[in-house]
């Protein structure tokens, strides 16, 4: 086969990428390992209303739940609300993804990418030692999709950048562990996305609980690799229900990763870019990716649709993208994660009394830099090393 452009991976960042290159008229081919595209979900499937609708017009089908905005709850228990729309990439709209992922990718189709199901890139095809498309296997039959330009969408687990010589590797402080249930019961706040912080509950993380409306919940948790080996996120969120959801009846139960780690040094190679996940551009703080992976397939398809026709693609020429996504997404991560950075060393103790120092302070419509702003003025000494972030 011969194409335009090979997209590897048909989550958010991959049909974004896949819909805008195809609609400037490239010849795209998309390719997804699983036989069906976004089952199974691996996420909370939170994200923020206005951040969406930048990207696409939402549809009722795909969205289980719209809630009013985050409750934060500090280890002893003292609580603060923040409106929807000031609450970050997670905040607003719950999504049914298994109809959410699928509903895109038949956008990338309507625009003529040709999506190919139970299809796995098994590596990079090479033209004089440069990424000249990509060798795959469609129900266990070869093949190989030749094409001037791959982009990688292949998530957390990404092997696309890895085949290019991009170092996407995560250290274990870099990555959160995260272990979920879909829960049932009735105690569930239909309301809000809920977010529990504490260094007993989560380590460097925080359990969620994001509902999906008739008592139905996403209640998961995410540790700090460097904070806990392989078994105890699991451990701990099963605490964490026993305490706070005695009654709950788990309906499914799914592991995944969740990388915090900053923009990486580069995403690009020659004849290669990577978006989403696999370029590392989820949000530090929250984990949240879905949002940010979608602008970047928006950005990556834009610059695919421009320099392919002219034939420039080695790594100088894919500039452009590495200059576009850092300029925009790559600004809130490089900030985010300073914050998480520090964040993760504050003690239980530390945790209540910035949330205490908010007492009366009307945060509901403040945004992750007003918060900032407020706590460091209350907490000046705590807070010292994020001064530089609010000024
Ligand atoms: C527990 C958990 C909770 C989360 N909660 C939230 C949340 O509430 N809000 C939020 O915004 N984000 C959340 N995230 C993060 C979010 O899921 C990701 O940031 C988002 O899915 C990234 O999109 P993506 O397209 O880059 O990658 P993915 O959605 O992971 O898509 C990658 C696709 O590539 C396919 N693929 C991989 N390898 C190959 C191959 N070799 N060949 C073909 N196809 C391949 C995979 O099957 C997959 O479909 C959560 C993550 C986890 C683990």
């Amino acid at each position: 086969m011969n194409c335009d452009l090979v997209v590897v991976g048909a989550g958010p960042a991959g049909s974004m990428t896949a819909k805008v290159a195809a609609e400037a008229g490239l010849e795209v081919v998309l390719l997804e390992k699983r036989q069906e595209i976004g089952d199974p979900v691996r996420c909370a499937e939170g994200v923020s209303k206005t951040g969406l609708k930048k990207l696409v017009e939402p549809d009722p089908s795909w969205i289980s739940a719209e809630v009013k905005g985050a409750r934060i709850r500090a280890p002893d228990g003292t609580e603060i609300v923040i409106s929807e729309d000031r609450a970050g990439a997670e905040v607003g709209y719950v999504l049914e993804r298994k109809v959410f992922d699928r509903a895109l990718a038949q956008k990338a189709a309507e625009a003529g990418a040709k999506v190919m199901v139970k299809t796995r890139a098994l590596g990079l095809l090479r033209e004089e030692g440069v990424p000249a498309g990509v060798s795959a296997a469609f129900v266990g039959e070869s093949l190989k999709i030749e094409a001037p330009l791959v982009i990688g969408a292949d998530g957390v687990e990404s092997k696309v950048g890895r085949w290019a010589g991009i170092d996407t590797a995560l250290k274990p402080k870099d990555i959160e562990t995260c272990a979920q249930f879909l829960l049932q019961d009735e105690k569930i706040d239909d309301e809000y996305c809920e977010f529990f912080l504490g260094n007993e509950i989560a380590p460097g993380g925080y359990v969620w609980s994001f509902p999906k409306g008739e008592n139905l919940a996403n209640v998961g948790i995410g540790v700090l690799g460097s904070k806990a080996d392989s078994g105890t996120p699991m451990r701990l969120l099963r605490e964490f229900v026993k305490e706070n959801f005695p009654a709950g009846k788990v309906l499914e139960i799914m592991v995944g990763g969740v990388p915090v780690s900053g923009p990486i040094e580069t995403t690009t190679a020659d004849g290669v870019i990577l978006v989403g996940d696999a370029a590392r551009q989820s949000d530090p703080i929250t984990g949240g990716g879905i949002i940010n992976a979608m602008r970047a397939g928006v950005l990556a398809g834009e610059i695919a649709a421009d320099l392919v026709p002219r034939g420039e693609l080695d790594k100088s020429a894919l500039q452009v993208y590495e200059k576009r996504w850092r300029e925009t997404i790559g600004k809130q991560i490089t900030r985010n994660f300073a914050v998480k950075e520090f964040f993760v060393g504050l003690t239980d103790d530390d945790l209540n009394r910035l949330i205490h120092s908010l007492d009366g302070v009307d945060v509901a419509e403040l945004d992750l830099k007003g918060l900032l702003k407020v706590l460091v003025r209350q907490n000046p000494k705590l807070l010292l090393k994020l001064r530089h972030l609010v000024v």
